[in-house]
């Protein structure tokens, strides 16, 4: 571009932006048609959900459409009472997020700043660190397990608890974590409750609470009435497939249920999404179909994976993050073959990829493909 350059401008931006690596989303299918030029693509890189949303909320979107003229309900009233109602809570405790994200943003625009640190573990989800650094926080990153260790490169709380110091002011712990796929016990969560200072905010991501069905998984729900220090997020992205649509949630305490709402946009969350989850949150028996979908999906990619004598790690949401020899080199090959998978070396995991449980011939397509990268 011709013309001055905004550099006295950019001169003044927070430093704190200055330094920040944008977030690398998965590719976009129609990014690879163009720059590939090929037609036939699938994408097993965001986490997405193969089955789509409920047809019922499909449903009441398009009823919507036709007032969006209108500015939404700005405190979300009817969905914030089904999320109270589905989780015996009372809708004060209830905060709608654009995307569960937009929690992690809030939480850390209120506590942190220069002078005070988040506590994350290494491996961890990118945003926590991208929405603590924007604030001028230092962000304090623990040791993971060990790549020995059962629950390799896994949230290890212990480690996380060493870090807490008088200047933390957020905690952030994924469970199951992405793009690990691991997760921490109730014993282990209960634990490490009891070592945080009620000043600090714990931040628990349960964004693929409704895949898991390991049976020690804590529901972080359960702990809400003990620790008001508590936010435990949720999300209509993963499960539920709405990631379009962009609504999350967040459950805690009335009093920091007040503080989030303070500061959020007044109408965050749209009126087409707020009625498309709400219609979402009725169709049990499409929450149920994710789930087998998604525990089938699993297995095949596990038993595929093995088979091509690939380590993975053990994963309880609906991706697997395995370890092949020249990640970015298979990465490409899998592109150039219509398939997008996620690299993770921005998370320190050089030698991994992540791959979405798709529908029965995704993944099949997937397995294919692979096995052709790797022979190459
Ligand atoms: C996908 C994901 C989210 C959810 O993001 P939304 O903003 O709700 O779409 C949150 N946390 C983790 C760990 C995730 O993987």
């Amino acid at each position: 571009m011709s013309g001055p350059s905004p550099s006295a401008l950019l001169d003044r931006a927070h430093p704190a932006v200055g330094g920040l690596s944008p977030y690398q989303p998965g590719k976009p299918i129609s990014e690879l048609k163009r720059e590939y030029g090929v037609e036939d693509v699938i994408k097993m890189a965001s986490n997405e959900s193969p089955i789509g949303p409920s047809p019922r909320a499909i449903e009441a979107a398009g009823r919507v459409l036709a007032s969006v003229a209108e500015y939404p309900d700005g405190n979300g009233f009817e969905l914030k009472a089904a999320l109270a109602r589905k989780h015996g809570v009372m809708p004060v405790q209830v905060t709608l997020g654009n995307g569960s994200n937009e929690l992690l943003e809030l939480i850390a625009r209120i506590f942190l700043g220069p002078g005070r640190n988040a506590v994350i573990s290494a491996h961890a989800f990118a945003i926590y660190e991208l929405v603590s650094c924007v604030t001028g926080a230092q962000v304090k990153v623990a040791r993971a397990f060990a790549p020995a260790h059962p629950r390799a490169y896994g949230h290890d709380l212990e480690a996380m608890a060493q870090e807490l110091d008088d200047d933390t002011a957020v905690v952030f712990i994924a469970n199951p974590n992405n793009p690990t796929g691991t997760w921490n016990t109730a014993a282990e969560l209960q634990w490490f409750l009891g070592q945080v200072p009620p000043h600090v905010a714990v931040v628990l991501d349960e964004a693929y609470f409704d895949y898991v069905e390991a049976p020690e998984y804590p529901d972080g729900q359960a702990y809400l009435a003990h620790y008001p220090n508590l936010l435990v997020t949720r999300t209509f992205s993963k499960a539920f497939g709405l990631a379009g649509l962009r609504v999350g949630y967040g459950l805690s305490h009335p009093d920091l249920a007040d503080l989030l709402n303070r500061i959020r946009q007044p109408f965050n969350v749209n009126n087409v999404a707020q009625a498309a989850a709400l219609a979402a949150l009725g169709d049990e028996g499409h929450l149920a179909r994710a789930r087998e979908v998604n525990r089938l999906g699993l297995r095949r990619l596990e038993q595929g994976l093995a088979a091509l004598g690939l380590n993975y790690l053990p994963s309880v949401a609906n991706f697997l993050c395995f370890q092949v020899p020249e990640a970015g080199r298979v990465f490409e090959a899998l592109l150039r073959e219509g398939v997008i998978v996620r690299p993770l070396h921005a998370y320190g995991l050089r030698e991994f990829l992540r791959v979405s449980v798709g529908t029965e011939s995704q993944n099949d397509r997937f397995l294919n493909t692979l096995q052709g990268a790797l022979k190459q």
